[in-house]
């Protein structure tokens, strides 16, 4: 029998109160993992007022005392490096190699590089003249809502709990329907590591009913998202009735732009990673490769002679490097994508077809796929496919190749692949995106801020930066002179100094 989590609300592990559940399927084999509650308004409503009744006194705690409970959450985590791994890598499909030694190293760096930077944050004093004195303090927003995608199911909410806790509010966290259940599990170890009842609060159930509902909670002060543009703006809309703000990390169509003197060796390497880690379900993945036409030729043969090699198979194998995608639906919608790529006119250089080997025959996979001479106008350079699925197109001078990147409704990320840094900086600037990387791509650290602009999004993760989501700055103006100092000082007390004006 499928194993059951526990959804986490008020310091305790529970069931739903209909006692509904949802399976979370394999997306390897197509076996049911475990169950998850399915929840409805009703938890959404008791892990918010818990979450509301904890807020006073967990924005009394100090920065060390939240950070000694972050550092053993880090231990835990570390204990259970290689069975959450698994986990992780059963319930989307994310290779093991990914899941043991990037997922389960940032979940646990998460909770110190926070407890690090928390500890480290100050306010301001302002120059207001000599005769007062104004400072600004950095206050908790309350209760914060946190709705996560399945692409990195437990890294995301990491990173969102982690500056949230740290800044003094407490959380109700949303995960994936697909992929929640390393979320649940991470509520046990929030038990286990002493943060009082209320303090992290995680619900499971249907976007569609428990997000909303958590979206529109009255206690709710702010939420932050992570996923598709179209929920975004489903999620801006719902909250812009109680004017309430909304951190959006949202798609991108990232461009990877391969000027003429690009080291080809290593711009291969990148492009590799850049478009298929992840089985490119990753919103800064490289699905738009802009090539110099000196170079497309050279670029093509070895690309799709490197993608070749990628093996594709069972994700709980250490060598397989792509799994399959998150789930059935997912698969269907990216082979729609790849069959009105190839109507569209688009040249199919590699893949196009479901790999039919007996590791993939069960599971929802999907083969690396390349297409050549892309209109950049066309949908497959335009939309995002989020799978191993990414087209090419040829430019002849830099300023085509940032008109071409720019061209586009998203402005996640970009990456330009050249010798010539003073070139690259100049196209860096100009590049309508959060983040643009010389001779790399996907590098994403916390000690960098990451976020985009247009319909990417407009908010920051990581980097001391990301504390500004989850906090207010209050401004305190002290006067120092004893006596107000105002254009009708004196009007009240006899005096008429509005003759002064
Ligand atoms: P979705 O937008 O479908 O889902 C994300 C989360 O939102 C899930 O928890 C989902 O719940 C919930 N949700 C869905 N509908 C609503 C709603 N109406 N109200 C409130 N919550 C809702 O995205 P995916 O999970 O499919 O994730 C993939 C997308 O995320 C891609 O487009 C990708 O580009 C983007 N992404 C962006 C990143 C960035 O940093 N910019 C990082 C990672 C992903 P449920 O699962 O129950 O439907």
């Amino acid at each position: 029998m499928a194993a059951e989590y526990r959804v986490l609300i008020n310091g305790e592990l529970c069931e739903s109160a209909t006692r509904e559940t949802m399976d979370v399927i394999n997306p390897a084999n197509g076996r049911i993992v475990g169950q998850a509650p399915k929840c409805t308004e009703l938890e959404v409503d008791r892990a918010a007022e818990a979450a509301w009744k904890a807020a006073p006194g967990w924005a009394e705690t100090s920065p060390t005392e939240r950070a000694e409970i972050f550092f053993r959450m880090a231990n835990l985590l570390r204990k259970h490096r290689q069975e959450w791994a698994r986990l992780e890598t059963m319930q989307y499909g994310g290779p093991i190699f990914k899941t043991l030694n990037f997922d389960m190293r940032f979940d646990a760096e998460h909770f110190e590089f926070m407890a690090g930077v928390g500890r480290a944050v100050t306010g301001a004093t302002l120059p207001v003249g000599p005769q007062a004195m104004s400072m600004t303090i950095r206050q908790p927003l309350g209760v914060v809502g946190l709705i996560t995608p399945w692409n990195f199911p437990l890294v995301t909410a990491i990173s969102k709990i982690t500056p949230a806790l740290m800044m003094g509010n407490t959380a109700v966290v949303k995960p994936p329907s697909c992929a929640p259940l390393t979320v649940l599990k991470l509520g046990e170890l929030a038990v286990e590591a002493g943060f009082p009842p209320g303090v992290l609060n995680i619900v499971t159930g249907l976007g569609s009913s428990v997000g909303e509902a958590l979206v529109r909670h009255p206690y709710v002060s702010k939420i932050n998202f992570t996923g598709d543009s179209e929920t975004g703006k489903r999620i801006l809309a719902l909250a812009s009735a109680a004017v309430k703000p909304v951190a959006c990390e949202l798609g991108g169509k990232n461009a990877f732009i391969v000027l003429p003197d690009a080291d080809m060796e290593p711009t291969i390497e990148g492009a590799i990673w850049g478009g298929f880690f992840n089985s490119g379900q990753n919103c800064g993945a490289s699905s738009r490769y802009l090539i110099h036409e000196s170079v497309y030729d050279q670029f093509v043969e070895k690309f799709v002679a490197a993608a070749r090699m990628l093996r594709v198979g069972d994700p709980s194998n250490p060598e397989t490097m792509i799994g399959p995608v998150a789930y059935k639906g997912h698969r269907d919608n990216i082979e729609r994508f790849v069959e009105r790529a190839k109507e569209s006119g688009a040249r199919l250089l590699l893949g196009g077809e479901r790999p039919n080997t007996p590791e993939t025959r069960d599971g929802y996979f999907v083969a690396p796929t390349i297409f050549g001479d892309c209109d950049p106008k066309s949908e497959l350079m335009q939309e995002e496919v989020f799978g191993p699925v990414v087209g090419l197109t040829k430019f002849r001078t830099p300023e085509e190749a940032v008109q071409i990147a720019n061209d586009s409704r998203f402005g996640l990320c970009a990456s330009i692949w050249t010798r010539d840094i003073r070139q690259g900086l100049v196209m860096a600037k100009q590049l309508k995106v959060g983040t643009v990387w010389l001779n790399q791509h996907l590098s994403i650290v916390f000690e960098c801020p990451w976020g985009g602009c247009k319909e990417s999004g407009h908010s920051k993760e990581n980097s001391i930066m990301v504390l500004d989501e989850y906090s207010m700055m209050k401004n305190v103006w002290i006067d120092l002179v004893g006596t107000p100092s105002t254009p009708w000082q004196g009007r009240f007390q006899g005096g008429n100094r509005l003759d002064a004006l």
